[in-house]
């Protein structure tokens, strides 16, 4: 065979919305040379017996393939790209840096609708005046019908016609009086592009009363002006500062200069589903159409969200992880809200992608600048900064503002504990509670107890499908496994022996019953995931909170999610210790940030906040370094640390990990994988080894870590590795998945 066989119209090159790694092959519509379909557009393709859909990525003047074999494109979709050259590069980077099938990629960027191949601009009915009708008009016709004659009247004064809506709004009752000129000729119904409306723009939305102009601290002035004197060149930059210090204020004013340059601009954030007040606010503040992108929505209104940005008509877009993807027209600039959140990675499924470094990279391509902003950044982000790759620019709390909180530690074990609160953290509950202040009590977990346990065989109520314990869920009356999500009724009795069982440790619904019963004339709301589902939810107890109505909150994560509580003076975190001894190396950042985000909720308003942190382990050094040198100190801490073990941001990182149905499928996979890379690696291979918790939801789980001094020669190693993987025969026989700079590695 004759390798590269060349075909007179040219070959496209096209990413493929299919499981395979590399791009396909394929010949222009007879007729058609492949240069006359642009690059970033949809095609339909014949792929075995089935059609598809797919991105064209590149044209070439040859395939590896015999002409014989090439099959042509069925169909064009889009006579413009979908995808611009940029976005397309980004695209294609992914896959690449990812080591993930182009083709899932392009269609992860995609809407569903436009996966599937629907068109990418809606469609609308135009009524529009034919030659035949102006020339009626002129004449004075129709003499007798004094609506129709209207309804010519008023076509002739637009244009370009009128939508099918716009006549609803304006003329009820419109199409009798169309038919009847239609059936003369004087007017057309047509099929026509229309003007996509911004998704979120109508509901009156842009209605409120425009929120007063602030005057920015010095600070925040002297960071807007270091990001604006980096208009239209590629930069990124760390904004530092605590919650509350005035980064969504420093946001919105870059995005405002972006706007008045004819810019748009994109900002991440990690969920907007509970974050309606950070919505409301860039509404009211910018006066433009926004494009709001996140998991929450129809497939419709991604789709309207979608079309609005990539028509231009919405130039700001807000949206969670997958919308660094989203087509902005002209992009001026990128923000990263709260940038070390865990949500910017897609830890499940798909491509594994961090939102937060495609965004750098989306910017780099794109010569724009790049803010990243949080109180608590990633250990990475500091790194960077600190190589003088990002510029940090800090944001102390601002003059208006209360002192910083006073944290302290609470030692479990030399104080009396009743129901998980310390005497001391009651007692500072009573004191703040008596001088007007709320109180916030943080525990990451929900439900009312982690385990079920026999007093008398020591029994404890285990998931059947996991290797996890069922938490006691007791006003569902439920056990439930939060790993596999399986429930059953809550037992009263031993499942081995018989005799009664109880509840032990304590869960956001117990501390909130110990709470109400202690403090009964403090009204109490909790926010957890058992309580709260959406942004309704979330309202209801800001509400509740913001007009004091509510004197206690118990929450879990989700209190560290972008909610700012005014009133709260006390934070009291029921127990740090479940971040100290982890086998994940990133367990005590996430500790830190938790903690550092939590007591950034207190004292917001005028007086100064007070944090108690229950602990067993009051002398660990992560605790000390957090209560007496900041997040800064911690981190600093925490980077030596990392060095010295070869931890990311000093090494670079991928994950193999497989499922399969028994315990050993997925550790000989591992091990076959392993002798695929030879018996001296270019890359050091650590495992294969059970994941920490092996057994979930029926599938027993294993990992093999891949670890390399370089990113260069990390990819190229698995570049060549993968290939080979791909045709081991158990391959096939498990699931499994390469995860690139992964997060949780336990
Ligand atoms: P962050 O995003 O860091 O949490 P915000 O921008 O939300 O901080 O600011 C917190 C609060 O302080 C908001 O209510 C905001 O309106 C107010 N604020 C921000 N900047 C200023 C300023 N320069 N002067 C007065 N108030 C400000
Ligand atoms: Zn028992
Ligand atoms: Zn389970």
């Amino acid at each position: 065979m004759s390798a590269g066989d060349s075909s007179p119209a040219g070959v496209l090159k096209v990413a493929v919305d299919c499981p395979l790694r590399a791009l396909l092959d394929y010949l222009p519509p007879p007729g058609m040379l492949a240069t006359d379909l642009p690059a970033g557009a949809r095609v339909r393709v014949p792929m075995g017996t089935r059609s598809a859909v797919g991105v064209i990525v590149a044209h070439a003047a040859h395939s590896q393939l015999e002409s014989g074999r090439l099959r042509p494109v069925t169909e064009l979709l889009d006579a413009t790209p979908l995808f611009d050259a940029a976005l397309l590069e980004l695209l294609q980077w992914t896959a690449s840096y990812y080591h993930h099938p182009p083709g899932e990629v392009c269609a992860a960027a995609l809407p569903a609708a436009l996966r599937e191949g629907q068109s990418a601009t809606a469609q609308e009915q135009g009524l529009q005046l034919t030659a035949a009708g102006s020339a009626a008009l002129a004449a004075g016709e129709p003499q007798r019908a004094p609506r129709q004659r209207e309804l010519l009247a008023l076509l002739a004064a637009h244009e370009t016609g009128l939508s099918a809506a716009q006549l609803e709004e304006t003329w009820p009752g419109w199409r009798a009086a169309a038919r009847a000129l239609g059936e003369r000729g004087w007017v057309e119904l047509v099929l026509r592009e229309a003007q996509p409306a911004a998704a979120g723009h109508a509901g009156g939305a842009l209605s409120a009363a425009p929120t007063p102009v602030l005057e920015l601290s010095e600070p925040q002035a002297r960071a807007v002006a270091a990001i604006d004197a980096c208009a239209g060149r590629y930069g990124t930059f760390l904004l530092q500062g605590a919650t509350g210090s005035g980064k969504t204020e420093v946001y919105l004013r870059l995005v405002m200069r972006a706007l008045e340059r004819g810019a748009g601009a994109l900002v991440l954030v990690p969920e907007i589903g509970l974050t309606p007040q950070l919505l409301e606010r860039f509404r009211s503040r910018l006066g433009v159409p926004i494009a709001v992108l996140h998991s929450g929505l129809s497939d419709r209104e991604r789709l309207a969200a979608w079309r609005a940005a990539r028509a231009g008509v919405a130039r700001v877009v807000i949206g969670t992880r997958s919308a660094v993807f989203a087509p902005l027209q002209t992009l001026g600039l990128i923000v990263v809200d709260e940038e070390h959140d865990s949500s910017y990675k897609q830890q499940e499924g798909g491509c594994r992608y961090s939102a937060r470094d495609l965004a750098v990279r989306r910017a780099q391509r794109a010569g724009v600048p790049v803010v990243l902003g949080s109180a608590t950044p990633a250990l990475e982000s500091l790194h960077n900064a600190n190589l003088g790759r990002y510029q940090q620019l800090p944001l102390p709390r601002r003059a208006d503002q209360a002192a910083p909180p006073r944290i302290a530690l609470i030692d479990l074990r030399a104080h009396a504990v009743h129901a998980g609160l310390a005497g001391p953290v009651t007692q500072a509950i009573e004191r703040h509670l008596a001088s007007d202040g709320q109180v916030l009590v943080y525990l990451n977990r929900r439900g009312y107890a982690p385990t079920l346990l026999c007093t008398s065989c020591g029994w404890i109520a285990p998931c059947t499908e996991c290797d996890a314990r069922l938490t006691v869920h007791r006003g569902a009356a439920q056990l439930r496994c939060h790993i596999c999500g399986a429930a059953q009724p809550l037992p009263t009795r031993c499942g081995r022996c018989g005799f009664a069982v109880r509840p032990v440790g304590q869960g956001t619904e117990r501390i909130a019953e110990t709470l109400a019963a202690m403090f009964p004339h403090a009204p109490l709301v909790r926010l957890d995931r058992d309580t709260v589902h959406g942004a309704d939810d979330v309202e209801a107890v800001m509400n509740a909170l913001l007009d004091g109505s509510a004197r206690i909150l118990v929450g879990t994560q989700m209190v560290t999610k972008g909610h700012h509580f005014p009133g709260v003076s006390l934070v009291a975190v029921i127990n740090a210790d479940q971040g100290l001894f982890s086998a994940d190396f990133r367990a005590a950042e996430r500790l830190a940030q938790t903690i550092v985000q939590v007591a950034g909720r207190a004292g917001r308003g005028t007086r100064a906040g007070e944090v108690l942190i229950q602990t067993e382990y009051p002398e660990h050094p992560l605790l000390q370094s957090l209560i007496h040198s900041g997040y800064e100190g911690f981190a600093a801490d925490a980077l030596a640390e990392r060095e010295a073990a070869r931890w990311p941001p000093f090494s670079r990182l991928a994950l193999l990990r497989a499922s399969g149905c028994t315990a050993t499928a997925a550790l000989d996979f591992l091990r076959h994988a392993r002798d695929c890379a030879g018996p001296a690696p270019a890359a050091r291979l650590l495992g294969p080894v059970p994941a920490s918790m092996a057994r979930r939801a029926g599938r027993y789980h294993a990992q093999l870590l891949v670890e390399h001094a370089g990113r260069g020669e990390l990819h190229h190693f698995l570049d060549h590795w993968l290939p080979a993987i791909e045709q081991l025969p158990d391959a096939r026989r498990v699931r499994w998945a390469l995860d690139v700079d992964p997060l949780d590695i336990q």
